[in-house]
């Protein structure tokens, strides 16, 4: 006699959501690398545009102020700056 009491068909205790990213998120150490992979959390983003003049050549602003991300490969240190600097926290760097 079983004592599971899941539906039939529902996924096992501990198994991750279909949606869950798991690529793409490995921690760069960013105070050696020499360039690093640049990211825009499109949630968080507020559309200040201080990446834009942070990373100019690599980050441009739309019409409505929003980034596009010519580039996300960027120097490191440059990338730490535009990642301290977005105030709304939505930049991050990736390996
Ligand atoms: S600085 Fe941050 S909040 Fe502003 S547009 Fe860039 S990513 Fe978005």
């Amino acid at each position: 006699m079983s004592t599971d009491t899941r539906p039939a068909g529902a996924k096992p205790a501990g198994a991750q959501h279909a949606h869950t990213k798991t690529t793409d998120t490995k921690p760069v150490d960013t105070k050696t690398a020499g360039t690093a992979r640049l990211g825009v959390d499109r949630v968080l983003c507020s559309g200040h545009g201080v990446c834009a003049q942070t990373l100019p050549g690599q980050v441009r602003l739309d019409e409505w102020g929003y980034p596009i991300v010519d580039s996300d490969v960027v120097d490191a240190k440059q990338g730490r700056q535009a990642v301290t600097f977005c105030p709304a926290r939505a930049l991050y760097l990736r390996g």
